[in-house]
């Protein structure tokens, strides 16, 4: 990446501040580590360094001049003195010299997603999940060199990692810093590096990782495990890994929340009457009571038979819905008894008489089509 302000932020030296905030905006949203992934951290941070400087004028000015315009205690964004610029412009463009890179660095984060049922949800699970990743060289330890050898101090640089060059400038002579290429600024060589990682200090393999899913996980929880992703150049630390839940659909329950949604059938009469149903749930069969009198779409809850909450005690309940069923074809024996049924309740001639919409029943065909309960 540039070291350039203006081009890190893909903006023109001529950019007013408004386009420099825009172009920030735009990048932050880009590159935000939260969105992009861990790779973005870095450049993020550049884009931001650099907007600290380009949105404040004072800052602006002494970079346009040719300083750093930020990082140093003495400016503090009030301008420069004459000391100030001339340190300024002995750091130009590599900024204050800094040491030899190191060859020992973090291993990335890792991503797997795991498939769940509902009952896994429910009452949380354990697995085995396979990952290709990085582990330390087992020939090398991680020192990247073949057993018995040792990386030597870079020639060129001295150690440094960085070379330092004087040019010309209309300011007199300019010292510039730039990473050493022959030992790309690790400031060491490896003129013998292990045949087993390549001198990378890792190799790539596959592990079995188990992992203990909670209770309460739904599509999208991430169950972070520290220090499993992949172990970094060098041998260096290992990222995280996190592994990603997506729950299959239940073709009976819906979940909404940690509750849990089904719906039974039960017929006019026993609605009518009154009855004890049982019903299948997550933690098997459970009798439940129908009382005498049960109206269509009523909702009987099972507390405590839903989905366990996340990190916390208790679970959420089991609604069951009631499907009534009207006979659809009687045979005369029933339909002689049901008309006579209709008489002694005076509802052989029933009137059409209107009642207010409940406002439940729009709800409810918006949900059926939608696919809800
Ligand atoms: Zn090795
Ligand atoms: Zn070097």
């Amino acid at each position: 990446m540039s070291d350039d302000y203006y081009e890190i932020l893909g903006v023109s030296r001529q950019a007013t501040p408004e386009e420099i905030k825009k172009a920030y905006r735009r990048l932050a949203r880009e590159m935000h580590p939260d969105v992009a992934g861990p790779d973005a951290d870095d450049r993020f941070k550049d884009v931001s360094r650099a907007y600290d400087v380009l949105s404040n004028p004072d800052k602006r000015r002494q970079y346009d001049m040719g300083g750093r315009g930020n990082g140093n205690p003495m400016g503090g964004g009030a301008g420069f003195g004459f000391s100030d610029i001339f340190e300024t412009f002995f750091n130009a463009a590599g900024g204050a010299p800094r040491g030899p890179a190191p060859r020992v660095r973090r291993g990335q984060d890792a991503l797997v997603r795991i498939e769940i049922d509902l009952a896994e949800a429910t009452f949380g699970t354990s697995r085995e999940v396979q990952v290709d990743t990085a582990v330390v060289c087992g020939t090398c330890q991680g020192t990247c060199c073949r057993p018995g050898t040792q990386p030597r101090t870079c020639e060129v640089c001295g150690g440094r990692g960085s070379v330092q060059r004087v040019a010309r400038s209309f300011l007199g002579q300019v010292m510039t810093t730039s990473p050493c290429t022959a030992c790309q600024g690790f400031g060491t060589v490896i003129s013998d590096p292990c045949s087993e990682c390549s001198g990378e200090g890792r190799v790539r393999t596959r592990r079995s990782i188990p992992v203990q899913v909670p209770a309460g996980v739904e599509s999208g929880t991430r169950i972070k495990l520290t220090g499993q992703g992949e172990v970094g150049p060098g041998g260096g630390p290992a990222g995280d890994l996190y592994v990603e839940i997506r729950e299959r659909a239940h073709p009976s329950f819906t979940r909404r929340g940690d509750d849990l949604h089904c719906s039974v059938e039960l017929p006019m009469t026993a609605a009518a009457l009154g009855t004890v149903i049982q019903v299948q749930t997550l933690d098997g069969v459970r009798d439940v009571d129908v009382r005498p009198g049960t109206q269509p779409n009523e909702i009987l809850t099972l507390r405590g038979l839903g989905v366990g909450h996340l990190h916390a005690g208790g679970r959420g309940d089991l609604h069951v819905h009631i499907d009534l069923v009207v006979p659809a074809r009687l045979d005369a024996e029933q339909e002689r008894l049901l008309r006579e049924l209709a008489v002694l309740r005076g509802e052989d001639h029933p009137e059409a008489r209107l009642t207010a919409a409940p406002a439940g029943v729009f709800a409810r065909l918006r949900d059926k089509f939608a696919g809800r309960p």
